[in-house]
């Protein structure tokens, strides 16, 4: 077989924008230029892509358009709900919960507030990397305000059980806010259904657009934020700027075509990540860092014991894949997600996510699967006793 130029396997950090949602922004970009705040009839008509972009997006999660706010991604609208929840309730109390295993753009938002006085409350998951109700119940304080648990993770895709979480935060009168980066597209999410106050998504996670993503905010009398920028009127003064018209309309169409696809994508992983797992669960001390029965088929994240794991990450070229979230990878420090979760400095610093998407084909996994046996047994064969 021909060795391909390389394989990518990186979906849980960028995916490419669907050929369907490329056209659609260079349509828009030529016939919807105009500002859609101008009230003249090129910018009605912008203002009009821009609503349909937010009806698509907001018949993906079932929830009325008007609770989006445009952001430039999950970052933003990490910063925007968490920060924004905090200030607007700090009269009421201080103190916020979240989790260890939580995305940078979580987790830096949270050490922020605590340097301006806020406490904050960090659990951690069970060796499951899951979090438990009663564990978060526990957490919660006459004076809590806010409650921040991402739905699926980004490094080893296992998925908090929001709607018990929600539940637990409702019935405590406490915000609950979910970074849903690598769950929005991917996974059925009715967000009348469950108890959630606020939510992140960000548009290259779902084969839209990089630079685009949206806030959810609930329209419950309880659930008001602060803005972070002060402008324009734009967005009810909560989000102001220009709209980036053409990006809006990129991730309303991701947002359309990952609704019509959601279920066969679903089955189609889970017969991936099988495969892989099949190929590679023979070799003598590796493991799962995840939950193969229950955790989002488009992540497997794998250690294995006495190998390095920057060696083993180069030993894999071509396949592209991570040690751990792309956001980190500048870093040589073991994963805090997979520490939280229990696991030593060690069995940490060998892990390696392969992540599968939409362009993924069976060969690519047989292929990773290959490369990664022969990648563990060249070396372990160059340097048996290195990391014994
Ligand atoms: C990618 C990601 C983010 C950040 O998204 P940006 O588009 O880079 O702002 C936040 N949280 C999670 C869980 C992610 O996977």
């Amino acid at each position: 077989m021909k060795q391909p130029d390389n394989v990518y396997l990186d979906y849980a950090a960028t995916t490419p924008a669907d050929e369907r949602v490329i056209a659609r922004m260079q349509e828009v970009q030529t016939t919807s230029f105009a500002n859609p705040s101008s009230s003249h009839a090129a910018g009605r008509q912008s203002m009009e892509v821009v609503t349909n972009a937010a009806r698509q997006l907001g018949a993906l999660l079932n929830i009325d358009p008007d609770a989006l706010l445009w952001t430039s991604g999950a970052t933003e609208s990490n910063n925007l709900a968490i920060l924004g929840a905090a200030r607007h309730r700090a009269h009421r109390g201080k103190h916020l919960v979240t989790m260890r295993t939580e995305h940078k753009a979580v987790v830096d938002v949270f050490k922020a507030l605590e340097k301006q006085g806020f406490a904050v409350t960090w659990l951690s998951p069970g060796d499951d990397g899951r979090v438990l109700p009663e564990v978060l119940a526990d957490a919660l304080r006459d004076d809590t305000q806010l409650v921040s648990i991402m739905h699926i993770n980004n490094e080893t895709g296992i998925v908090q059980d929001i709607g018990s979480l929600g539940r637990v935060c409702r019935e405590h009168d406490v915000l609950f806010h979910v970074d849903a980066a690598q769950s929005v597209g991917k996974v059925h999410l009715d967000l009348q259904a469950l108890p959630v106050d606020l939510l992140s998504l960000t548009g290259h996670k779902f084969y839209g657009p990089k630079g685009i993503g949206a806030l959810y905010v609930s329209a419950s009398p309880g659930t008001h934020i602060e803005p972070l920028l002060w402008g324009g009127g734009q967005q009810r003064r909560l989000r102001p700027g220009t709209l980036p018209v053409e990006l809006i309309a990129g991730l309303g169409a991701a947002a359309e075509i990952s609704a019509a696809l959601m279920d066969d994508e679903y089955s189609r992983l889970t017969a991936l990540r099988a495969s892989l797992w099949e190929g590679i669960c023979a070799i003598d001390g590796v493991h799962a860092n995840g939950d193969l029965n229950n955790g989002y088929p488009g992540i497997l994240n794998v250690g294995v014991d006495n190998v390095e794991g920057e060696s083993l990450l180069l030993a894999l070229e071509p396949l592209c894949v991570a040690t751990g979230s792309a956001c980190n990878s500048q870093s040589q420090e073991p994963s805090y997600v997979l520490r939280a979760m229990g696991r030593s400095d060690l069995q940490a610093q060998s892990a390696i996510r392969f992540s599968f998407g939409r362009q993924t084909a069976p060969a690519d996994v047989e292929f990773a699967a290959r490369t990664y046996r022969s990648a563990v047994e060249r070396l372990r064969s160059i340097a048996p006793e290195a990391v014994a």
